[in-house]
C-alpha cells in the first residue's frame, strides 16, 4: 500500500509497504483524513534530540525503541473508516466512520501511535486501531473536521489544567495548532477575556475566528501591558519564552506551558518565588476530554474549518512539512491518502 514515512529527516513517498494485519481486539481502517502536527515536524528536524531526551527520562529503560536509521511512520490525527476485525474482535460493522486515541494495544502491550518504525500511522492508505478505543463519528461530520479531534483535544486539557474561571482574563501566547485550539477551548468554557498575542498577522486573524476577544502584536509593545491577564497560555516552545512571562506576569499569575521546548530553557526562580507564580506543565489530553472535543466539533459548537489551510495526497507530505514553516501561510495541512 502506499505511505508517507520519515527516511534521514525527509518525509518519503513509498508504495510498497505492506498491508498491516489486525490481530485480536484490533481492526484495520482505511485512512480518511490525517492532520501534520507541529510535534512530527520537530521529530523529523530533531528526532536524535528527542530520543535522546526520552532516553534519559526512561533511565536507560528503553526510550521509545525508535530506529532514526530505518523508516519511521508518523501520523496521529485521523479520521477512518473500519475494514475489518482482527480474529475474535467485537467492534462497529465494516464502513463505520471513526476516530481514536492515537494508542494501539496489542500482545506487545500499549503502544502510541507517535513515532514507530512498525506501527503505521495515519500518513498511510491503512492503518491499525484497536477495537476498544474507537469513537463513530457522528453522523454528517466532515472527516476533515474529525481529524482535527486530537489537536483540539490538546487545548481542552490546557485549559481544564488551568482551572480558569468564566471572569478571569486569559493571554494566549503563540497561535499556532495549540495555541489556536486553546482559544477554542477558553471560548467553549465561557471565559469572557481571551486575549491572544502572536507575531504573524495571519496567525492573530485565525485567533479572532476562533474566539479570541482581542489579539495583540507582540511587536508593538509587551501583552502583558495591556492584557493583564490571571492565566497566561504558553504555546510557543523556544527558549527564553517562561524567564520572559514569568518576568513580566503579575503576582499570583497561573501559567500553563503548552509550547513544546526541546532544547535547555534557563529561567529566574526568583520571579516565579517574587510573585508566587504557580506554573503547570501540560501534555496531550485524557480520553474523556478527547471524546469531548469530537462532540463539540460534530456538534458545532467549535467550528474547525478556519484552522484548515491546506490539503495533500501522501506524495505531498514531504512539501507540506516544507510550507508549514510559514506561518502566513498555513495551520493545519491534512493528508488525504
Ligand atoms: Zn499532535
Amino acid at each position: 500500500m502506499r505511505a508517507s514515512v520519515l527516511r534521514d529527516g525527509r518525509m518519503v513517498y513509498r508504495d510498497d509497504v505492506p498491508d498491516p494485519v489486525p490481530g485480536p481486539g484490533q481492526v484495520l481502517v482505511a485512512v480518511r483524513s490525517c492532520g501534520i502536527c507541529g510535534s512530527d515536524l520537530h521529530f523529523a528536524a530533531h528526532g536524535a534530540e528527542v530520543l535522546a531526551l526520552t532516553a534519559q527520562m526512561t533511565r536507560g529503560g528503553g526510550g521509545m525503541g525508535v530506529d532514526l536509521d530505518r523508516d519511521i511512520f508518523m501520523g496521529h490525527e485521523f479520521s477512518a473508516e473500519i475494514l475489518e476485525a482482527g480474529p475474535d474482535t467485537e467492534t462497529y460493522p465494516a464502513g463505520t466512520l471513526v476516530t481514536s486515541l492515537p494508542v494501539l494495544l496489542s500482545d506487545k502491550g500499549v503502544e502510541p501511535i507517535v513515532y514507530s518504525n512498525t506501527t503505521i500511522g495515519g500518513y498511510a492508505e491503512r492503518m491499525l486501531l484497536s477495537a476498544p478505543l474507537l469513537i463513530p463519528i457522528p453522523n454528517g461530520l466532515d472527516l476533515k473536521h474529525a481529524a482535527l479531534t486530537e489537536p483540539m483535544a490538546v487545548g481542552l486539557h490546557a485549559v481544564n489544567k488551568s482551572n480558569i474561571q468564566p471572569g478571569e482574563t486569559a493571554l494566549v501566547i503563540g497561535c499556532g495548532p495549540i495555541g489556536i485550539a486553546i482559544i477554542a477551548a477558553l471560548r467553549r468554557s465561557g471565559v469572557e477575556t481571551i486575549v491572544a498575542a502572536d507575531f504573524s498577522p495571519k496567525r492573530r486573524e485565525l485567533a479572532t475566528a476562533m474566539g479570541a476577544h482581542q489579539v495583540l502584536d507582540p511587536a508593538q509593545g509587551s501583552p502583558f501591558d495591556t492584557a493583564k491577564p490571571a492565566v497566561v497560555f504558553e504555546a510557543v516552545g523556544v527558549p527564553g519564552i517562561i524567564n520572559d512571562v514569568l518576568s513580566r506576569a503579575r503576582p499570583g499569575t497561573r501559567l500553563v506551558v503548552a509550547g513544546v521546548c526541546m532544547q535547555p530553557d534557563t529561567m529566574h526562580p526568583f520571579f516565579a518565588i517574587a510573585k508566587e507564580i504557580n506554573v503547570q506543565f501540560v501534555l496531550a489530553y485524557t480520553p474523556e476530554e478527547f471524546a469531548d472535543s469530537l462532540r463539540a466539533i460534530a456538534e458545532g459548537e467549535t467550528d474547525v474549518s478556519p484552522l484548515i489551510t491546506g490539503e495533500v495526497g501522501l506524495d505531498g507530505v514531504g512539501a507540506a512539512f516544507d510550507d508549514l514553516g510559514d506561518p502566513e501561510r498555513h495551520c493545519k495541512i491534512l493528508v488525504t491518502p
